[in-house]
């Protein structure tokens, strides 16, 4: 007898043998929950996001093309967040949206703004567009 992954109910014979809800009802509510928990998640990943780049935007606007790791968390940085990675000349770049830093561990430098056409420019090779 299987059992229901919402309510743990024994499932009732009858209907398909791989039934996993007692019910109709359970059956909503499970996916119902999945989904809000995946939208959290989403939500937490998107905020921690935002915030990184509103904080490489102010460095930039302040002239700052680096930050250490104390000022980096006094100002909430959150370096496990970004939106991806890439080996250029033999260095980890990293991305948030279109600000690109590099990674040490005391700190992140050579903050710069990827030029708009080279961020959706299929084949262009890693570390081969010009920075402003
Ligand atoms: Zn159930």
């Amino acid at each position: 007898m299987n059992h229901c992954l919402e309510c743990g109910d024994e499932i009732p014979y009858g209907g398909r043998k791989d039934r996993k809800f007692c019910s109709q009802t359970c059956r909503n509510q499970y996916h119902n929950d999945r989904r809000s928990y995946d939208r959290i998640v989403h939500q937490r990943v998107d905020v921690a996001l935002q915030k990184n780049y509103r904080i490489l935007q102010h460095l930039l606007g302040m002239g700052l093309t680096q930050a250490g790791n104390d000022e980096l968390f006094l100002l909430g940085f959150r370096r496990d967040y970004k939106t991806s990675c890439t080996v250029v000349n033999h260095r980890m770049e990293s991305r948030c949206y279109e600000i690109s830093y590099k990674e040490s561990e005391t700190r992140i430098y050579d903050i710069k703004r990827i030029p708009a056409e080279f961020l959706f420019a299929e084949g262009t090779p890693p570390g081969q567009y010009p920075y402003k």
